[in-house]
């Protein structure tokens, strides 16, 4: 990788991995969170259709629409169906969305669809893919996004620009288009099978945007998110921010159907306020055979990223370990799980690393060292 990669892979290891410890140090009943949180996903994986069925039923009862897809071309169909001609739509940061190709597809019919994370929106901007889980830009120096924004955004901004004239100028344009939008589709963080809510965890607010907005919210994740009850989907959000280095988060958002008020004689209307519409596309894509497969507990992962930190095969090789948006650790997993790409695990020099830091407790050296073994050839 280049120079500007060095610079600002190690600027976030000195960043994040410090601000990591400190927290779980300062918070110790958050491993406790995590080690129950292992279970309790272990017991999903292990029932998954009647949790998905649970799931199903918890959506429906509240209003939504629930919608199960095999693969990426069966969740845009989705996706179309429910959106029809509609033109203007707003997206979080979310995997899953690449995975399918989401944006890519929709913004080839003429849509005008756009990131609205930080991270995402100059990764969009810059037509790259994300290198890290849960910071996509990470391998922009400050300089470079300066420099990206100037090109393509606001001639006012150059490298020498302070950050804070850089989020600003980023905020008044997504602004607008969050009042523009028709739909907002989001990722999940946790989808809960006894209420069937939606959380999802963010710093920047562009989540509350993107889920309150527009008339129509779409929430796309895989089966994997499942969890039991709606306690187990806080606890998730507060384990993920924790390991993620954002504790506490500034936001999580709950969303379980449409909007709806009982202010009349508490007899529940919908829509109030936010939107109309609310729906659950659950993806599989591979999900449920690796959960039949030595890469089950690949799906524990809760893209906390803290695994990134501590491999020096990302540190090398940057968003080229792995496939994006599945880099890193996790990514090469997840990389044969759901595009059946092995041969990345090549470049895994098997520190242990990634293992130790894990909050689920994943395996992933010996996972990887399966995938590099049995599946390479
Ligand atoms: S594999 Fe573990 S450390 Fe890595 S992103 Fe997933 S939960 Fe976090």
């Amino acid at each position: 990788m280049d120079y500007e990669w060095n610079v600002a892979i190690n600027k976030a290891i000195v960043n994040n991995a410090p601000k990591v410890e400190k927290i779980l140090r300062e918070n110790p009943y958050i491993n406790d969170l995590a080690a129950d949180l292992r279970e309790k996903k272990l017991d999903v994986l292990n029932n998954i259709d009647r949790y998905i069925k649970q799931t199903e039923e918890s959506v429906l009862r509240s209003g939504g629409g629930f919608h199960l897809a095999r693969d990426s071309n069966d969740a845009i169909d989705i996706v179309r169906k429910i959106i029809g001609d509609k033109k203007n739509i707003v997206l979080s940061k979310s995997n899953v969305l690449y995975e399918i190709k989401l944006r890519e597809t929709l913004a080839s019919e003429g849509r005008d669809i756009w990131e609205t994370d930080l991270g995402e929106y100059l990764v969009q901007i810059n037509n790259d893919m994300p290198s890290h889980l849960i910071a996509p830009a990470i391998h922009l120096t400050k300089e470079k996004v300066g420099k990206i924004l100037n090109e393509n955004l606001d001639k006012s901004i150059d490298e020498n620009s302070k950050t804070e004239d850089m989020v600003h100028s980023v905020r008044e344009f997504l602004m607008k288009k969050y009042l523009a939008a028709d739909v907002g589709i989001t990722g999940a963080n946790a989808v809960s099978a006894d209420s069937g809510s939606v959380i999802l965890v963010e710093n920047e607010g562009n989540i509350r945007m993107d889920t309150v907005l527009p008339g129509i919210h779409i929430a796309i994740t895989g089966i994997d998110k499942i969890v039991p009850t709606l306690k187990d989907a806080f606890n998730e959000a507060i384990v993920q921010a924790a390991n993620a280095g954002f504790y506490p988060p500034t936001y999580i958002n709950v969303s379980s159907g449409p909007s709806s008020t009982g202010d009349i004689e508490l007899k529940k209307v919908t829509p109030a306020t936010g939107p109309r519409e609310f729906h659950l596309i659950l993806v599989d894509n591979g999900r449920s055979d690796a959960i039949k497969s030595e890469l089950m507990e690949s799906l524990l992962c809760i893209r906390c990223g803290r695994c990134y930190f501590s491999c020096p095969a990302y540190r090398l090789y940057g968003k080229d370990f792995g496939t994006s948006p599945y880099t890193g650790p996790t990514g090469i997993m997840w990389s044969a799980i759901i595009f059946k790409e092995y041969d990345k695990s090549e470049m895994c020099m098997h520190s242990g690393g990634c293992g130790e830091v894990c909050p689920m407790k994943i395996p992933i050296p010996k996972i990887i060292e399966k995938i590099k073994f049995r599946y390479t050839g």
